[in-house]
């Protein structure tokens, strides 16, 4: 079993399609046992996407993921990082597979509806990064 990181991006939020992606995980048999909403500052959301600060799309990225609120939820189950990564799709929404998260709601390959940690080590580090220990709770 394991816990990782969902961000449900601005654009998501937008389309007012919160639940219809929840719905994805609970029906994959992914249980969320955390979740706020919240809106990122400028400062927060370089710090969360610091890995991608030498790429091209790094500057628009950090403008799109403070142009409105997220939602952002711990998922957890069995295989839960691949699990939820293949869950959501491709970054490319024109690759995602049909019945993905990405290929439903997706705008484009940066408005692209989720972020999912994509290692358990990195899920580790971007749980850590919004949720203190005593807002989990897995019995
Ligand atoms: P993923 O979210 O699938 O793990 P990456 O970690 O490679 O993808 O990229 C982080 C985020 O940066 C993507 O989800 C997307 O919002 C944005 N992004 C990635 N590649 C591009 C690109 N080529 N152009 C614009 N935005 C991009
Ligand atoms: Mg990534």
């Amino acid at each position: 079993m394991q816990q990782t990181l969902s961000i449900i991006k601005p654009d998501a939020i937008e389309k007012n399609v919160i639940g219809e992606i929840l719905k994805h995980f609970e029906k994959n048999n992914l249980k969320i046992v955390a979740a706020k909403m919240l809106h990122l500052t400028k400062e927060r959301a370089e710090k969360f996407y610091l890995i991608h600060k030498d790429k091209p799309f790094y500057n628009d990225l950090v403008d799109f993921m403070t142009s409105g609120s997220i939602l952002v939820s711990v998922l957890y189950g069995e295989d839960a990082v691949k699990k939820n990564r293949d869950i959501m799709g491709a970054t490319n929404p024109e690759q995602a597979d049909k019945g993905t998260i990405r290929k439903d709601f997706a705008t484009n390959i940066e408005k692209n509806a989720v972020h999912g940690s994509d290692s358990l080590e990195n899920a580790k580090i971007e749980i850590a990064f919004f949720f203190k220990e005593d807002e989990i709770f897995i019995r």
